[in-house]
C-alpha cells in the first residue's frame, strides 16, 4: 500500500500502550522495556524485518503517540521491576527519529527513576548535528546505528532509496562518536549482498571509537519475517555459520562481536502480568484500523491491553466482538474474531 494511501493515526490517549506490536510499550520480562513512540521510516531496506517505509507493502496505518501518554504507560511497566536500573530502548517497527517529540520523550525518560540508560536504534538518515547535541543533552546514552555497507550505491540498494546519503550517515556517526552519545554501529549483514562491506564496518567502528562503555559493534543477522521483505536469491545463514564467521571476524579485529545480554546490563525480571492466554475468547471493542492489510486494532473491554484483530476487514469499528486469541507472547496479543 503507497504511503498516500496509508492511513496515519494519532493514537488516541484512551487506548492501552501495551499489547500492540507497532506503537507502544514492549515488556520482554527484563530490565530493558522497549519503547514505540512512532511506527514511520523515511526508508526503505530491501531486507526489513517490519516491511516499513514509503515501499511497504503490507502496511495500511502508521501510528504516533502522545508524549505524556506513553510516558504514563512506561512508568506503569517500570513500578513492576524489581531491578535498580532500567533501560528505556527506544527501537519502534521503523525509525524513532520520526518521532517529532523524541528529544522530550528521552528527556522525559531520562528522569524517570531507576531509568539509566537510554538507547535508540537508527538507521540515521533523519540524524543532524543539532539533533544529536539536543539528544546528548536530554541525556541520551547510547545510538544503535545500523551502517549496512560503505559502498555508497551498495547503500543505497540495501537501503531501498536513492536518496539514502551515506556521507550524511557516517558524518553522524563520527559527530556522535565525539559526543556524550556512545556509539554502537550495528550492520544487518544480508549474505550474497554486502560480506565483502562487515570488515570495512568492523574497521570505521574502532577508527572513529565507537563503543566507549558498551561494544562497538553489534552486527546482526538477516532472518526471514512471514510480513518482512526478502531481497531476492539471499538465502539466510545459519545461526551456526553466522556465530562462526562472527568469531572468526573477532580474532582478525581483536573485538567483541558475538554478545549477550549481560554486555549492556540486560538481566531477567518481573514481567508484567498476560491478560490473556492463547485459545482463550475475550469479548473487545474495535477501535480502529490494524497495522497490516486486514488488521483491526481492539481494546479489550477493561481498557487494559490492545488487541491486533487479525482477518478482520469486515469487523466495523464501533462494534463489541467475540475473538479467540491466536498468539499472547510479552503481552502482545492477536486475535480473530469469531
Ligand atoms: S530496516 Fe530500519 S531503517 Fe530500514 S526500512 Fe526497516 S525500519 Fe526503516
Amino acid at each position: 500500500m503507497t504511503l498516500q494511501q496509508r492511513k496515519f493515526v494519532e493514537v488516541p490517549t484512551d487506548w492501552p500502550l501495551i499489547g500492540c506490536i507497532a506503537f507502544g510499550v514492549i515488556d520482554r520480562g527484563t530490565n530493558l522495556i522497549q519503547v514505540r513512540p512512532s511506527s514511520s521510516c523515511p526508508l526503505s531496506c530491501i531486507f526489513c524485518s517490519t516491511d516499513a517505509g514509503p515501499s511497504s507493502r503490507n502496511r495500511q496505518a502508521e501510528y504516533v503517540v502522545d508524549l505524556d501518554h506513553i510516558v504514563e504507560w512506561f512508568k506503569i511497566v517500570a513500578k513492576i521491576k524489581r531491578s535498580k536500573s532500567l533501560e528505556a530502548h527506544i527501537d519502534t517497527v521503523g525509525d524513532p527519529l520520526t518521532y517529532p517529540k523524541i528529544v522530550d520523550l528521552v528527556h522525559r525518560l531520562s528522569e524517570i527513576p531507576r531509568v539509566s540508560v537510554i538507547s535508540l536504534q537508527t538507521h540515521g538518515s533523519l540524524l543532524s548535528y543539532k539533533v544529536i547535541s539536543n539528544l546528548e543533552a536530554a541525556g541520551l546514552s547510547r545510538i544503535n546505528l545500523s551502517i549496512d555497507a560503505l559502498d555508497p550505491q551498495l547503500a543505497k540498494r540495501l537501503a531501498g532509496t536513492q536518496n539514502y546519503d551515506l556521507e550524511h550517515v557516517l558524518k553522524m556517526a563520527e559527530a556522535i562518536s565525539n559526543s556524550r552519545i556512545d556509539l554502537l554501529i550495528a550492520p544487518v549483514w544480508v549474505p550474497g549482498l554486502n560480506d565483502q562491506e562487515i570488515p570495512k564496518i568492523i574497521k570505521l567502528a574502532l577508527s572513529i571509537g565507537a563503543g566507549k562503555r558498551w561494544p562497538p559493534l553489534g552486527i546482526q543477522k538477516y532472518v526471514v519475517h512471514r510480513y518482512g521483505r526478502k531481497p531476492k536469491g539471499v538465502k539466510p545463514m545459519t545461526w551456526y555459520k553466522f556465530y562462526k564467521e562472527l568469531r572468526m571476524l573477532e580474532e582478525r579485529f581483536k573485538v567483541r562481536l558475538v554478545l549477550k545480554p549481560d554486555d549492556f546490563g540486560i538481566v531477567k525480571d518481573a514481567k508484567m502480568p498476560l491478560r490473556f492466554r492463547k485459545g482463550e475468547k475475550v469479548r473487545v471493542r474495535v477501535v480502529g484500523v490494524g497495522w497490516l492489510r486486514g488488521e483491526k486494532l481492539a481494546v479489550d473491554l477493561r481498557r487494559e491491553r490492545m488487541v491486533t484483530l487479525v482477518n478482520a476487514s469486515h469487523a466495523e469499528v464501533g462494534s463489541t466482538v467475540s475473538a479467540r486469541i491466536l498468539a499472547c507472547k510479552d503481552n502482545i496479543y492477536v486475535a480473530e474474531p469469531l
